[in-house]
């Protein structure tokens, strides 16, 4: 019979208990010792969960205070000086300040870098090495947890990120491969403490197998599992997951490995070829419900199609999920308001145990056939190409830019933000107040108006050139249009894990997607009437609202995304005909959704870029169009922003300093000289830090953007909406940036 697995369990708990302890501690209101045991109950309910659901393993180490990357850099001793100190009387604050710069012990500190894991929207701990850096083993709260779940009467199976792909999640060093023979040694230890714990199975997850990597990455993997097998008194599963194999499948299958997971939802045409290459003392863990949504699996599909592998393989056919079930909400049990037909449809992580279940049940000898779903037709992704082709603005870029400059006569060096002001706690309780019912409509729709009229003011004061509404009335950048836009399902207790203890809450889109109404015209056209200063509209572009949402499995991202990119095109064009003239369209997440492998990047920009592109294809010249993105890595994608053709693009900068920049800066693009050929916004100071910048380092910092960006292209603001700062420290900064612009334009 076959086996059921997972390879990873979300660890904030179903009503978020996690967070909520952690944040608890941070501020002072419990201590360690009720962390600790909060941790220790998730953790519990996570494995019971498994155990209830029948699985044969129980994986453990799938926990984290913070994040699991952090944990294996404890785990190797890849501590940065500056964190140091004080490890040795709080080994727990010290994690924390490695996370986010403080803790309730230690002095406050730089926090490691944060990015994304892989194409999810969880962000992992970036390990710092050095060139010469030294790997030790402290395995201490990894064994503590195995034998937690060995005391409750799990059957345990580790998981440890394998050593190639934690090299590779790392900076600071040219070559992290070079470090290889440092840290071998130490995951040698590792699998001999585990097999010392009594693990049956080690799982280790690989996933930059899924990657085009380097040939010399490729390589490296037989020696390295070779080394791992041979001194592990465990069993070895290798997982993969996220995307295709491809050239690496044979590599995979030859290595000294007792088992392999393939990720069959993102890659099912390799099911087959994996059967072939499966060497007859091997397990294949085939991960078939997907951990990247929220639909029902289909399980009568792979009822039909493992049930040959099954009678083949018998205990070598592992039933696994397509990868950690961390990307998925905990457990639809918790959700009381989502409407039954929807909830139907749904399973979370619980639920996905129970599916594990029911296919392992299915695929015995003699079961009946499960129930066909219902499908939908699945609309063809080549109408979307054929819509979006030759959709674009009449007027290139220079000519708008004529006309544009001639209605705004904005002042050279613009000054500008980037939308959101902000959020106060005032703002937040009306906010709760209103979806609880406790106060009307009108009464919200008051205290908007009175929060919008108050971020116009201060911005007068402060002198800014464009002027942003603030964004009072978004809770979250694509919540807010979700919930407006026919064609989502919303939950109440949806939440997927962030980063640390932030969680968010994507919309599911559940159909067809249309604009009901409009969604922002009259705070933008409120705004607007409030300043003789232009205000920007401000819209969540198409790319983002699909990258951030759960989409449907059964419709094409494609064309999914033309259909909010129409329900935003309205939009624009509702704004541009209420006098708005110039609206951003923001797309943070553009990179978010480009694929792992290369060869499937060009099909991807097609529609994404042409989906942004649609949005304000039919705007008049003078109209401007700007964009924001936050992230440091804009190399691979700059043909990409290139294409979006927006008038203005933000984009952050601050923390990477000028790195991000060369990218804008050098070589000629589309046969413009110097580098991107619209105007630019490189954020000059960083919002993430509550510190207030000097206006000298902004005025230098001006200077040096200057030196690479000519000064009728250059604009100036902050590197990303500021709702999550105060006021005080907002009207400081700000009033910082707009004199050192002030300065700068003198001179120039
Ligand atoms: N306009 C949004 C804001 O200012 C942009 C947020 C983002 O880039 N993530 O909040
Ligand atoms: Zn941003």
């Amino acid at each position: 019979m076959a086996q059921t697995h997972i390879l990873g369990y979300p660890r904030i708990g179903a009503q978020r208990e996690l967070k909520r302890a952690q944040e608890a501690y941070w501020k002072g209101e419990i201590d360690q010792q009720a962390l600790l045991a909060a941790g220790s109950q998730v953790r519990s309910k996570n494995w019971q969960a498994q155990q209830a659901a029948g699985l044969a393993l129980t994986t453990v180490g799938d926990f984290a205070w913070y994040d699991q990357v952090l944990n294996h850099s404890l785990m190797f001793g890849v501590v940065p000086q500056r964190f140091a100190t004080g490890a040795a009387d709080n080994k727990l604050d010290q994690y924390f300040r490695l996370a986010r710069g403080r803790a309730p012990s230690g002095a406050p500190v730089a926090a490691s870098a944060m990015t994304k894991w892989f194409d999810t929207n969880y962000h992992y701990l970036v390990p710092e090495f050095t060139a010469d850096q030294a790997f030790s083993l402290d395995v201490e709260w990894l064994l503590a947890e195995v034998r937690e779940a060995q005391n409750l009467g799990h059957n345990v199976k580790p998981v440890v990120i394998g050593p190639l792909t934690y090299l590779w999640l790392g900076r600071g060093v040219d070559n992290a491969l070079d470090l290889l023979p440092q840290l071998l040694p130490c995951y040698i230890e590792l699998l001999q403490k585990l097999a010392s714990a009594a693990a049956q199975w080690v799982q280790i997850d690989e996933p930059i197998l899924g990657l085009d990597l380097p040939i010399e990455w490729r390589r490296a993997f037989a020696p390295t599992c070779e080394a791992l097998a041979n001194a592990s008194g465990s069993k070895l599963l290798l997982a993969s997951y996220f995307s295709q194999l491809q050239e690496n499948l044979e590599l995979v299958f030859d290595l000294p490995v007792d088992g392999v997971h393939i990720d069959a939802v993102r890659a099912p045409e390799e099911l087959q070829s994996a059967v072939a290459a499966l060497r007859g003392d091997q397990v294949l863990s085939v991960g078939v419900v997907n951990g990247r949504n929220v639909w029902r699996t289909d399980l009568a599909r792979w009822q039909r199609e493992l049930q040959p592998l099954s009678e083949q393989l018998g205990e070598r056919l592992w039933l696994s999920a397509s990868c950690s079930l961390l990307h998925t909400p905990v457990d639809l049990d918790t959700e009381t308001t989502l409407a039954e037909s929807d909830r139907q449809k749904l399973a979370y992580s619980r639920q996905k145990l129970d599916e594990l279940n029911t296919l392992q049940q299915a695929l015995k000898p003699g079961a009946a056939a499960l129930p066909v779903t219902e499908k939908t037709v699945s609309r063809s992704e080549a109408d979307v190409r054929a819509e979006l082709d030759n959709t674009w603005r009449t007027q290139k870029y220079p000519e708008r830019a004529e006309v544009q400059r001639k209605r705004w006569q904005l002042p050279l060096l613009p000054t500008t933000t980037i939308g959101s002001f902000p959020q106060t706690d005032v703002l937040r309780q009306v906010r709760k107040q209103f979806r609880n019912q406790e106060i009307t409509p009108q009464d919200y729709h008051e205290h908007l108006r009175a929060e919008i009229a108050e971020a116009i003011r201060r911005q007068e004061i402060l002198g800014l050139d464009v002027l942003v509404h603030g964004e009072a009335e978004r809770n979250d950048m694509v919540e807010y249009f979700g919930e407006q836009l026919a064609g989502f399902i919303h939950t109440g207790n949806g939440w997927v894990q962030s980063y640390g203890s932030r969680c968010v809450k994507p919309p599911i889109i559940a159909g067809d997607i249309s604009r009901r109404n409009p969604m922002t015209v009259q705070w933008s056209e409120y705004a607007q009437s409030l300043s003789k200063k232009p205000v920007k509209g401000m819209l969540t572009g198409p790319v983002t609202i699909l990258n951030w949402s759960f989409p449907r499995e059964d419709i094409p991202r494609a064309v999914s995304c033309l259909q909010i990119a129409k329900a935003l095109r309205q939009e624009v064009l509702d704004l541009e005909a209420a006098g708005i003239g110039i609206i951003q369209i923001d797309e943070p997440a553009l990179r978010e959704g480009v694929p792992l492998r290369v060869s499937g990047h060009n099909d991807y920009f097609a529609w994404a870029v042409g989906c942004f592109r649609y949005t304000c294809s039919e705007v008049n010249a003078e109209t401007q169009i700007h964009t924001h993105m936050c992230y440091s890595n804009f190399n691979s994608i700059m043909d990409a922003i290139v294409a979006l053709d927006a008038d203005v693009i933000t984009i952050e900068s601050a923390r990477s300093d000028l790195r991000l920049l060369q990218a804008f800066s050098e070589g000629e693009r589309a046969g413009e000289e110097g580098g991107y050929p619209n105007e630019i916004g490189p954020g000059i100071y960083d919002i993430h830090s509550p510190n207030v910048p000097e206006r000298a380092e902004l005025v230098e910092r001006t200077r040096e953007l200057l030196k690479v960006i000519p000064k009728e292209k250059l604009w100036i603001n902050p590197d990303c909406g500021l709702k999550t700062r105060g006021w005080a420290e907002v009207g400081a900064a700000l009033l910082n940036m707009v004199e050192a612009a002030r300065t700068v334009r003198a001179e120039v």
